[in-house]
């Protein structure tokens, strides 16, 4: 059998090859047919390019049905897919592409001058550009190929793409998934979040991650379902194609804006089943205030570069603000201190996570990758969560981001939900710097809502009611906004680093 992602998809096509499979905001279609033969002649101009059999397609382009499909004819091709986020710039690039050794850089064709130049330099002997309405050398040599391929065999093991991860805590990571992570995610999630005949998915993600490129676009290919396809996130024209789709995935911010906007309700949400978040933390306040006034339970679910999906709600049963729920079937999730000693519920630990969805190591680190691992043969997600009674998983933070403060942890998740519940606070972020006495120093900065004034002293005051006072921010900053990366989420180091000196 081959073990091929793109040999699952295409035996999931459906019967009626002519039905659409993806739709622009812009209002053209592109048939399962379409996406046959242009995933065909690109996965022929690949191959005719005489690559070595591991080779890395590294991509940095702008969202479009063309970028998907390139993705998609170099699993065809039997080749390795390594997006790179359209933010990134010269010295980003340059790491990645020296890093991966990529044989083939495509990107947009505005940025050929210095991307082309630092492939070059790093050895990589083809470029090629795409841009997002299909302009670009890539679809002009690609047009001159046959369109029909003959899907390259694979086993299980076989690298089907290196990601790296978002760089939140650090220097981001090569994470190597398998054709097997990725199939087996993708049936897991199919069945769990019960895909089902006449689905339809607004997919305004981007293409260069986990949750875009992976969970939303395998979900609807895996079920030979219609996706919407907009070219980045904006409120207006999700509910301009919302009452025609069934469902969405976004991040936290994404359900932020759609609630911002006051003509977004029950109605725009008519047709719809299913609405996914992940990514960042979910605050229960959006939890409830979509609640209440779509009708709709936000289903939140955990993942990482690294593993893919590991824990989700429940499509039925009870979806649980504030939790990441359940882990997926076939997926094995405990939480743990110390070494190996496993938590009770309700006791704080260190994720750790094994099953057929985790990874095969960081690209060119093994001693990272070997860290990373437990000799039982569990990964160590570096997110830091418990259980509840009812077997829910919530996490509390990264381990990277626990402040020890005076000898005892301090959990910044903890202080951040008690500072939210505040009269006039929008969001919060707590960190710790470092501190003569203490060694480190809860810090926490604060974004008001709009109109608001409030003051340190109001904020600290309020918290010695409640906690702890080793707990309580020496601090409180207060800033318009947090700093956060594309995927929506809060960079502490960023905070750490700018608030170090008080
Ligand atoms: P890096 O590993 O480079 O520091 P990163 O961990 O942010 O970056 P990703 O793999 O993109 O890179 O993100 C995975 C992380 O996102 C998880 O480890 C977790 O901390 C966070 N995350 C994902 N889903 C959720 C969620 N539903 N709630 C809270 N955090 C989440
Ligand atoms: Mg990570």
């Amino acid at each position: 059998m081959n073990a091929n992602l793109y040999a699952l998809f295409e035996s999931r096509f459906p019967a009626d090859r002519n039905a659409c499979c993806i739709e622009t905001h812009d209002g053209l279609y592109y048939s399962w047919n379409d996406l046959d033969r242009a995933t065909a002649k690109l996965a022929n101009l690949l191959a005719g390019l005489g690559l070595p059999k591991d080779a890395r397609i590294a991509v940095q382009v702008e969202k479009s049905p063309e970028a998907l499909m390139l993705y998609l004819a170099t699993i065809r091709a039997g080749y390795v897919y390594l997006p790179l986020n359209t933010a990134y710039r010269a010295a980003e690039i340059e790491y990645f592409v020296e890093n991966a050794e990529p044989a083939v850089v495509v990107c947009s064709p505005q940025n050929f001058g210095w991307v082309s130049q630092i492939a070059f330099k790093c050895g990589t002997k083809h470029v090629f550009t795409l841009g997002e309405d299909r302009q670009g050398s890539l679809l002009n040599r690609a047009a001159l190929q046959s369109n029909s391929f003959d899907t390259v065999t694979k086993q299980p093991d076989d690298l089907a793409a290196i990601l790296y991860t978002s760089g939140t805590t650090g220097r981001s990571k090569g994470a190597m998934l398998t054709h097997d992570n990725l199939a087996s995610n993708a049936k897991v999630l199919q069945d769990y979040w019960r895909w089902q005949p006449g689905d339809v998915l607004l997919h305004a993600l981007p293409l260069f991650h986990v949750h875009g490129l992976f969970v939303a676009s395998h979900g609807a290919l895996l079920n030979g379902s219609k996706m919407i396809f907009l070219p980045k996130f904006d409120a207006a024209e999700v509910m301009h194609h919302m009452p025609r789709a069934t469902v969405f995935m976004g991040v936290p911010t994404y359900y932020v804006r759609l609630l911002a906007e006051d003509s977004f309700g029950k109605e725009v949400c008519n047709n719809m089943r299913l609405f996914v978040s992940g990514s960042a933390p979910l605050l229960t306040e959006t939890f409830n205030e979509f609640a209440r006034r779509t009708g709709h339970t936000i289903l939140e679910r955990y993942g990482m570069s690294e593993t893919t999906m590991l824990v989700s709600n429940p499509y039925e049963g009870d979806r649980v603000g504030g939790t990441v729920g359940l882990p997926l079937p076939g997926v094995s999730v405990r939480v743990v201190k110390g070494d190996c000693a496993a938590c009770g519920s309700g006791e704080v630990g260190d994720i750790q996570v094994k099953g057929p969805n985790v990874f095969k190591g960081y690209w060119r680190m093994p001693e990272k990758t070997a860290e990373e691992f437990t000799a039982d043969g569990y990964f160590k997600t570096g997110d830091v969560g418990k259980f509840d009674d009812n077997g829910y998983l919530s996490i509390v933070g990264r381990s990277k981001d626990l402040i020890i403060s005076g000898g005892y942890n301090v959990y910044p998740k903890e202080i951040e939900s008690f500072i939210d519940e505040m009269d006039g606070v929008a969001e919060s972020a707590v960190v710790g710097v470092p501190h003569p006495d203490f060694g480190e120093a809860v810090t926490a900065v604060v974004v008001s809502k709009p109109g608001v004034t409030l003051s340190e002293s109001q904020v600290i005051g309020s918290l010695k009611s409640k906690i702890a006072n080793f707990k309580v921010p020496k601090r409180v900053f207060f800033v318009p906004e947090l700093p956060r990366n594309t995927m929506g989420k809060v960079q502490k180091n960023v905070l750490r680093d700018q608030y170090k000196d008080g």
